[in-house]
């Protein structure tokens, strides 16, 4: 049953039901049933997990996921391939198939998304929730980040499909192009490895750019100790807005109307910093003391 990713498979089944890719939603159908493999056994999925998969397609991986969790629940935008996939998928009971937008908008997953986890969720102590999918790439990134926003439902892991580039601006290091405020908001509360690099011949259609596998593991611990996770998220995206800009003069136009300078170079000096950095020359713990000053030091204000 799971020869249904192949190139052949897929231009049959699809040209029976009258449709064709998408490619405003992404649509690129991975056709290495080896790589689907991948992506399942990288996810290590076991009967406690319940796994969300965002954009169904035909079904291959949510077939492969639904064999290993206790409940899947896939979401697709286009009502064709939510059809299609419910129909080659009927023999299983652990699927649950909505047919959304899996985003509100840029901020916010999807209610519906939202409210079927939680009561997914709530149904067997000790649950575990994590991504797994070949993610529509205009998505990626909002929705990643989104799902690290939420407590009550935080991801074990993240294991998905998304562009290279977007990848390695989530593993960057300090110093490098790459490293920015998406590195700092994962590396803070995860430890994102990639497990693999993808041509574009592996999809059909072909995308036009690299892709890559990577599996985002998140770590309780260091989560547990950003306080204000709120406040890192919108200080590490401010930081990074100007990125060419000095650490100071960024840090003065953050705060203008709530710090006065005096105050913000005393938080510098207290960390030995000097201003005179960029803030992507800067280590992840040294950033991250540098938000929790600052929070302080707004907190003591009020
Ligand atoms: N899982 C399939 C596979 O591995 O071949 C399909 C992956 S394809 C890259 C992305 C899928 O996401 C498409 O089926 C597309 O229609 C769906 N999609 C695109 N935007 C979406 C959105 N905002 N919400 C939910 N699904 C979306």
């Amino acid at each position: 049953m799971f020869n249904r990713q192949t190139t052949t498979f897929l231009k049959q089944r699809m040209e029976e039901a009258g449709i064709r890719p998408v490619s405003k939603f992404g649509q690129n159908f991975l056709i290495d049933l080896n790589l689907v493999n991948m992506i399942a056994d990288s996810a290590n999925i076991t009967k406690q997990d319940v796994v969300v998969e965002v954009g169904t397609g035909t079904g291959s991986l949510t077939g492969l996921i639904a064999q290993k969790a206790r409940q899947v629940i896939t979401v697709e935008i286009d009502q064709n391939l939510w059809q299609l996939a419910q129909e080659e998928l009927a023999s299983f009971s652990n699927i649950t198939f909505l047919q959304q937008d899996a985003l509100r908008n840029k901020n916010n997953l999807s209610p519906v998304l939202l409210d079927t986890i939680r009561s997914e969720m709530a149904k067997t102590e000790g649950t575990r929730l994590k991504l797994v999918a070949n993610l529509p790439y205009n998505i990626a990134t909002p929705l990643i980040t989104n799902l690290l926003t939420l407590d009550d439902i935080t991801p074990t892991s993240m294991t998905v499909t998304i562009q290279k580039e977007l990848a390695e601006r989530i593993i960057a290091r300090p110093g490098t192009k790459e490293f920015g405020a998406l590195s700092l908001w994962i590396q803070a509360q995860c430890n994102p490895e990639i497990v693999r690099i993808m041509s574009p011949k592996v999809f059909w259609p072909r995308p036009k750019v690299e892709s890559a596998i990577i599996h985002i593991e998140t770590d309780f611990n260091k989560r547990g100790r950003i306080p204000d996770l709120p406040y890192y998220h919108r200080f590490v995206r401010n930081l990074f807005i100007h990125r060419r800009k000095l650490l100071r003069g960024v840090l003065v136009s953050i705060f203008k109307n709530q710090l006065t300078k005096q105050q913000i170079d005393n938080i510098l000096e207290g960390i030995n910093l000097t201003g005179n950095v960029r803030a992507e020359q800067l280590a992840v713990p040294v950033i991250f003391e540098l938000c929790e000053r600052f929070r302080q030091t707004q907190q003591s204000e009020n």
